[in-house]
């Protein structure tokens, strides 16, 4: 049985595709934040996916921080035996335009949506060359292709994470290990819920689909990359945005 290891999966975009994932037959590892309220919810999301006939399991980890990843990657390998799929998801957000964005706001956005990318991907990596196989995705955002005012720091992480999609898609291409991106649009998640009525309508005008795109709608497209279907696809950034940049 192939393991997929998601990221800040206790809720939103990660906990779909958790469910996803162990509906196409992965065993499920549950990463969730530190905290009792994550992994109250990350324990359902385990509890849902094991309904599909996988095994399922929650791993709490601050996936900023290089030690805690570490000991989340050994301990989801003890349990399973294989990292198979990695999906990058965890993300936060804390907007502001620049003149008034605080520098501890900038740098935490980059240690959580950027820095986690490079400590997954730097310890799963080598499970994955050992095991001769294995597939990366990581997700960015529009925000990285195209900019959002209000995000300096966010934009900058999910941009970062595109180049480092592509590097290594180059570096462990040999190593039949593959690495993609999905960059989503206007997603309804707890993220954007808080989003004011008003920024809602303004940011829907620019969608040619003219609604929000649901998690579901995400995981599709990262289910579709972790699977055989895609073993010649890497190094891609797939924007999935009910076309937004046209
Ligand atoms: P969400 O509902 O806020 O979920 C993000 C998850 O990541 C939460 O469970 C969060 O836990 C977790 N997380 C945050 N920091 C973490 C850390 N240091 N270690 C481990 N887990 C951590 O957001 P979402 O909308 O599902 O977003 C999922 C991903 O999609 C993010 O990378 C986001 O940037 C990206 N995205 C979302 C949209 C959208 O429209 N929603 C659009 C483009 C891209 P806490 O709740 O404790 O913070």
């Amino acid at each position: 049985m192939a393991t997929a290891l998601i990221t800040g999966a206790s809720q939103g975009i990660g906990a779909c595709i958790a469910k996803r994932l162990a509906k196409d037959g992965f065993d499920i590892a549950v990463n969730h934040y530190p905290s009792d309220s994550d992994r109250e919810k990350a324990v359902a999301v385990a509890e849902e996916c094991r309904a599909f006939g996988v095994k399922a399991e929650i791993f709490s980890a601050d996936v900023s921080k290089f030690a805690d990843c570490e000991t989340m990657v050994k301990s989801v390998k003890d349990t399973f035996g294989s990292i198979d799929a990695l999906v990058n998801n965890a993300g936060i957000t804390k907007d502001n335009l620049m003149a008034r964005m605080k520098e501890e706001d900038y740098d935490a956005v980059i240690a959580v949506n950027q820095k986690s990318v490079f400590n997954m991907m730097k310890l799963v990596c080598p499970v994955m060359m050992k095991q001769k196989k294995g597939k990366i995705v990581n997700v960015s955002s529009v925000a990285g292709l195209y900019g959002n005012p209000g995000q300096v720091n966010y934009s900058a992480s999910k941009a970062a994470i595109i180049g480092m999609t592509k590097t290594i898609a180059k570096e462990y291409g040999r190593k039949n290990i593959t690495c993609n991106a999905v960059a989503p649009g206007f997603i309804h998640t707890p993220m954007t819920d808080v989003l004011s009525d008003e920024l809602k309508a303004k940011m829907l005008d620019a969608v040619a689909l003219r609604r929000y795109g649901e998690p579901e709608e995400i995981a599709s497209v990262v289910s579709f990359l972790v699977s055989e279907d895609a073993s010649y696809v890497t190094g891609q950034v797939i924007e999935i945005s009910g076309g937004l940049s046209m």
